[in-house]
């Protein structure tokens, strides 16, 4: 008898992609996710994946597939002939350790036709042989609190719980989007929930040395490492931005500068996505969260590109976006105080129903390009 991980995916979820396709996905995804672990099988089967791995890593494999996206439960479960016999020593078995009185329940389901029992002789056979060996045992088959599920296929699966997954679609089925990941709560969040709809991250930050300090660049690259569990791996494109502040600071109208930063930071992540073949920009934007966040100023800041801008978090409260970040286990390092570029150049009074010919006007004041251009050429990329 083995112990195996048996792995369920949403059919739901394959309505407008291709099954094959997201079935391979999520199997390369989740071989990369198992990759530092011993003695990983993983054998397709119908509707489901069988995973196998050496026993001192199993708890570590449970717990990272349940970060994968695609998944939308497993179960630690024992895979055996299939023999009534032993099943039904099987299930004896299992419900050992349940020493006072428990409610339960046998559901079994045959999906190998050539079995002699069917999925309700099986429930009748094993549930009272079940009564017979165990007398904390008493059926309850409305609202059992333990149930016992057999799957007869090639093989019996035998399990009695089953552990939620994350959902969504696997990493890379729906393409490329580039993340303007700042170091903040909002912005890895953004990227999780991107990540869970099957978009593969690639992330740029912009910091402003030395105004910005090395441990500002280091807490970003650690918000990435602790994304990529989710996300798989991320490309890290690390920009400068302390040209191109300064120059806005000389140039333009201090109520503009935090927008006219804005704009240009898309346009630089505009630059990058159509070099990575990547169909869309993702922030942590949340409408009205600061004055950089209003509907005015989002027009101002959408209107700097062309390719859509996917904001995850904008009908979000606060809370809401902490508690995601509490989960996926960014916060404690989102909320170091490091400085981030934004806000070292703050306006005292920001404009919050800014024009955009306003903002167009200003912006003409400094050479967009050329600091664009410099800044994608010193930009230092990291691949982890
Ligand atoms: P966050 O918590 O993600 O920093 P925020 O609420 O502080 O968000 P802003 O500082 O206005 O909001 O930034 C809005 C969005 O712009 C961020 O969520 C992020 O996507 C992007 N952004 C801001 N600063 C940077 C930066 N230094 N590098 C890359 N992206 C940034
Ligand atoms: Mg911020």
């Amino acid at each position: 008898m083995e112990k195996v991980i048996l792995v369920r995916y949403g059919e739901i979820a394959l309505k407008g992609l291709n099954k094959s396709f997201f079935i391979d996905m999520l199997l390369k995804n989740i071989k990369a996710s198992l990759k530092g672990l011993n003695g990983v099988k993983l054998e397709k089967i119908q509707g489901r994946f069988i995973i196998r791995v050496a026993l001192e890593d199993f708890d570590r494999a449970l717990d990272l597939l349940r970060k994968v996206f695609g998944i939308v439960s497993i179960s630690e479960a024992k895979a055996f002939p299939n023999d009534f016999e032993q099943i039904k020593r099987v299930a004896v078995n299992m419900m050992e350790c349940i020493n006072e009185d428990t409610t339960f329940k046998v559901e079994a389901r045959r999906a190998n036709k050539g079995f002699s029992l069917t999925s309700m002789e099986i429930n009748n056979e094993v549930g009272g042989h079940l009564l017979d060996n165990n007398q904390y045992l008493k059926v309850d088959v409305k609202k059992p609190e333990v149930k016992l599920y057999i799957e007869v296929r090639e093989k019996t699966y035998m399990y009695s719980s089953i552990l939620q997954g994350l959902g969504g679609l696997p990493v890379g089925c729906s393409g490329k989007g580039v993340l303007m990941l700042s170091g903040g709560i909002d912005s890895p969040v953004a990227g999780y929930l991107m990540a869970k709809r099957g978009v593969e991250i690639i992330a740029v930050h912009f910091h402003s040395f030395p105004y910005t300090s090395e441990r500002a660049r280091d807490k970003v690259i650690k918000l990435t490492e602790i994304m990529q569990d989710y996300t798989g791996p991320i490309k890290l494109y690390i920009v400068s931005f302390t040209d191109i502040q300064q120059e806005l600071l000389l140039s333009c109208n201090e109520r503009y500068t935090t927008l006219l930063m804005r704009r240009i930071m898309m346009k630089i992540a505009e630059r990058i996505a159509i070099a990575e073949e990547a169909k869309a920009l993702i922030s942590g934007e949340s409408l009205a969260q600061v004055a950089s966040q209003t509907m005015e100023s989002l027009i101002v800041t959408d209107n700097a590109v062309e390719l859509p801008v996917y904001r995850p978090l904008i009908g979000m409260d606060k809370n809401e976006i902490i508690d995601i970040s509490q989960k996926i286990d960014t916060f404690e390092t989102s909320i170091l105080p490091y400085e981030d570029c934004c806000t070292v150049f703050v306006p005292k009074h920001p404009e919050t129903r800014p024009k955009l010919e306003k903002i167009l006007i200003d912006e003409q004041k400094i050479d967009i390009e050329h600091l664009i251009q410099e800044s994608i050429n010193t930009a230092e990329i990291i691949t982890m």
